[in-house]
């Protein structure tokens, strides 16, 4: 085996982690991919080849399989180290959800950059610390290796003060009460690959829709991220699978003050029973509701849509203009029933869907003659942080 990057994403009962081996300066090939979830109750460890066949399988029954990140960690590195025979992790990439204001890049993993990483907390308590439990585990297990954190606000950082400030007293934004937006990661990859394939897109005008689990958009001029649907947390803007997107705040007011709803309370409303699942009152998996007769069903698609051709709207005109509209993620690259539906309302944008080649999942699915270029990219959030990582172990050499 070749000597690889170690990618990991760990969330707060799962590990997930992809194993990529440089093959040139600015290039990785993914040679596994895996995760480990239900970690302190019924947990289940996988990993595949980059084809998808299965190359390790563990499930432990209730409660005998690793108790915490630090024991899940050790059963992902002693399958690495068998994986990996002779050859070495060169780095290890870990996706870090909040960067701060500061952070507009990837970052070495150093005890001062840690302590200021734990200081962002506060900002992202329901996910920051799960991303940063592997590190110290990582440290021990490899001693000597670089860690680089890679965030999902950096590529954000550019946003201008009208697009990042809330219009509450200006202490606040001091204090760091700031739209971030997200899934930077993602959008970043989106914009590499732009580069590549479609190189006068990506120096123009593009909003790109991440429709996945987590759902978020953002407006991309030349390059660079001037407007998010995603703010001060990953719950603004659309609605998610189970996630309510875009809010008015005077219904956490009503929630809290008339209906006496604690702050957990309405954190698990928000989260994990809002959305698509909240609003269909059937499933957080766009599968499942384009699958069911339930006109609840229908009701949360229609409101999904909706949401996204208002938002291209917005971050065109943030833009000034829009030449492509790109779809990504689980939905983005896969229904073209939403991609359709989308693309339907905004022909007053020069949007002209050729609908075989929708339905056939083409890179390119506008019409020859649209005005507006409408693609479809895969994403890849762990290639790209394989990439940060492949980056910071160049810097590393050369400094
Ligand atoms: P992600 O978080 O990017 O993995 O995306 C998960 C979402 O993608 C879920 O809502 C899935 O239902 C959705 N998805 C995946 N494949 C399809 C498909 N073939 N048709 C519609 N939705 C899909």
């Amino acid at each position: 085996m070749s000597d690889s990057i170690l990618v990991l994403n760990a969330g707060s009962s799962s590990i997930k982690f992809s194993v990529q081996t440089p093959t040139g300066p600015d290039t990785v090939r993914m040679l596994a991919v895996g995760q480990i979830e239900g970690i302190g109750t019924h947990t289940h460890f996988i990993a595949k080849s980059a084809d998808g066949a299965v190359l390790a399988e563990t499930r432990w029954p209730d409660g005998a399989g690793p108790a915490n990140h630090d024991a899940a960690l050790h059963v992902i590195s002693e399958w690495l180290d068998g994986f990996l025979g002779d050859a070495r992790v060169l780095a290890v990439g870990h996706r870090v959800v909040h960067g701060g204001s500061n952070y507009t890049g990837p970052v070495a993993i150093t005890p001062a950059v840690m302590a200021k990483l734990r200081e962002l907390v506060p900002l992202a308590p329901l996910h920051q610390p799960h991303n940063l439990a592997p590190i110290e585990a990582v440290g021990t297990r490899y001693p000597g290796v670089l860690q680089v954190a890679c965030f999902d606000t950096s590529f954000h950082r550019g946003h201008s003060f009208a697009a990042e400030a809330f219009a509450i007293p200006y202490k606040f934004y001091e204090q760091g009460v700031r739209r971030y937006g997200f899934h930077g990661l993602s959008y970043e990859y989106v914009s590499r690959r732009l580069l590549e394939i479609a190189p006068d897109i990506a120096h123009g005008k593009v909003v790109v829709a991440h429709l996945g689990n987590g759902a978020s958009m953002c407006a991309i001029s030349d390059g660079a991220s001037v407007e998010s649907t995603m703010g001060f947390t990953a719950l603004d803007g659309l609605a998610m699978g189970t996630r309510s997107g875009q809010l008015d705040p005077g219904v956490l007011l009503h929630l809290m003050g008339s209906l006496g709803m604690t702050v957990p309370e309405v954190t698990r409303l928000l989260y994990h029973e809002s959305g698509l699942k909240g609003l269909s009152g059937i499933s957080s998996d766009m599968r499942d509701l384009e699958q069911s007769a339930d006109p609840h069903a229908a009701a949360a698609i229609d409101y999904f849509v909706y949401a996204i051709r208002k938002q291209v709207g917005a971050l065109a005109a943030a833009m000034g203009g829009i030449d492509a509209l790109i779809f990504t993620a689980g939905i983005g690259e896969n229904s073209a029933n939403v991609r359709r539906r989308v693309c339907d309302g905004l022909q007053w944008l020069g949007v002209d869907l050729d609908g075989d080649a929708n339905d056939h999942g083409a890179d390119v699915i506008s019409a020859p003659g649209s005005r507006t270029r409408v693609m479809i990219v895969r994403t890849s959030e762990e290639t790209m942080i394989a990439l940060h990582a492949l980056e910071a172990m160049s810097a590393e050499a050369v400094a």
